[in-house]
């Protein structure tokens, strides 16, 4: 009898001990992300986020993530939304943010446009990568050059039509000085003089070679309409005043500037470290000052946000390459036992195309993606118009009065000789 119950005993332990591991390795985990277009966005856009919101409240290529990363690693995942992606308070020794999170130990881990940097991988552990990203310069597309009827002129500067005008020129007076000189020595019989052929046929190759390169140049010139820019790269932003500059305050673009000692970013650093204002709190707000500044503010943001913002905002345009290159990873705090199954859940992701049907849902499909593209096909190319080649027919005009006024004079002129001839005789 007495084994009996101590089996029992050890039974009844054995079953709460695994019921415990059990719920131990279903817990609930943390996962801190941020309110960040398209990470993490509220499925309804006009109520203002509040701390009772859950998982369903939001949508985004994070949620997405999270979801699949939930399947691999057999955790569920709860959503904690904070402010700030994670920079060093000097003053408090301190980190904010989703850093400041994982530090602290208040969550699990941060799912989120998170850039793996030197000095926060010394204070949190990061997964494997899972998007690479640079800084880039976010402008307003510079407004297009107005229409023109005189466009026609464009395929070639000034001077090559000064220089065509003083060839014809040349070659007129080269054939109707002779002809002249020859009408005044008999009026009645006029002598064929070969050089004058020799002019008409080189006339007419050199305008043959002339036309053939017009008309080749002439096509781009009259169908795209052209835009000049003001800022083609970082060095023309560092080298003016009149342009703002700024990027998302305390995040690793910040940190790029702060600690960049080459040319020009650090001359960038210090005009910003003049006036702070140029600083936007979110990317939401840069990119909006882009568009109200009209022109007058340039905003640096990662690659692949600026991708997600030119794909909607059709008057925003990324200008120059890429002054760096990174990439986001998964925050975990220091020594996580889930570095290793998330890693492992993200190479399947990787290897299986998830993470590129992701991306591809969330950049160019979801919430307006696409509709600069369409917008360029449609637009890019410009029809012809009376107003853009109504110049030559201005031209045509002004030849056809002056062959008339040349017809009335040689008409004038030979009446007055033929009546002087008749006179003499
Ligand atoms: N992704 C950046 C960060 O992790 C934010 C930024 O500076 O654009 O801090």
């Amino acid at each position: 009898m007495h084994w009996m119950s101590s089996c029992l005993v050890i039974l009844t332990l054995c079953f709460v001990g695994v019921t415990a591991a059990h719920a131990e390795s279903k817990r609930n985990l943390t996962v801190v992300m941020m309110l960040r277009d398209p990470f993490l966005m509220l499925k309804e856009f006009d109520y203002q986020y509040n701390a009772s919101f859950v998982n369903n409240d939001f949508e985004g290529y994070g949620i997405d993530l999270m979801k699949e990363l939930e399947k691999v690693i057999g955790h569920n995942l709860e959503i904690k939304v904070v402010d700030g992606y994670g920079v060093y308070d000097e003053n408090t020794g301190q980190w904010n943010g989703m850093v400041g999170e994982l530090i602290e130990e208040k969550a699990d881990m941060a799912i989120a446009d998170l850039t793996m940097t030197e000095s926060r991988d010394k204070v949190i552990d990061f997964s494997l990568p899972f998007m690479e990203v640079g800084i880039q310069m976010l402008l307003k597309k510079p407004i297009e050059t107005q229409e023109n009827p005189f466009s026609f002129l464009d395929p070639f500067p000034s001077d090559v039509w000064i220089s065509l005008i003083a060839s014809y020129f040349g070659m007129a007076l080269l054939y109707f000085i002779p002809k002249l000189i020859n009408m005044k020595k008999s009026q009645q019989k006029e002598t064929a003089w070969f050089g004058l052929h020799l002019l008409k046929i080189t006339g007419i190759i050199f305008s043959i070679f002339i036309i053939c390169i017009y008309s080749a140049n002439l096509a781009p010139f009259l169908t795209y309409r052209w835009t000049r820019r003001s800022i083609e790269s970082v060095d023309d932003l560092a080298n003016q005043n009149k342009i703002k500059f700024g990027w998302v305050k305390s995040g690793s673009t910040e940190a790029f500037f702060r600690n960049s000692d080459s040319y020009p970013f650090d001359l960038l650093w210090e005009k910003m470290s003049e006036d702070p204002t140029m600083l936007s709190s979110s990317v939401r707000k840069g990119v909006d000052r882009v568009r109200i500044d009209d022109g007058d503010y340039a905003f640096f943001m990662e690659s692949i946000m600026a991708e997600y913002v030119v794909e909607r905002v059709c008057e925003l345009e990324v200008v120059g390459g890429l002054l760096n290159q990174n990439s986001y990873g998964i925050g975990l705090p220091l020594n996580s036992e889930h570095r290793k199954p998330i890693n492992k859940a993200l190479l399947q992701l990787e290897c299986n195309g998830i993470l590129a049907k992701l991306k591809q849902k969330w950049w160019v499909v979801k919430n307006g993606g696409g509709s600069c593209a369409v917008m360029a096909s449609e637009g890019g190319m410009a029809q012809l118009g009376l107003y853009n080649i109504g110049g030559i027919f201005w031209m045509l005009l002004i030849c056809l009065i002056c062959v008339v006024i040349v017809l009335a004079s040689e008409w004038v002129w030979q009446f007055c000789t033929q009546n002087v001839l008749v006179n003499v005789a």
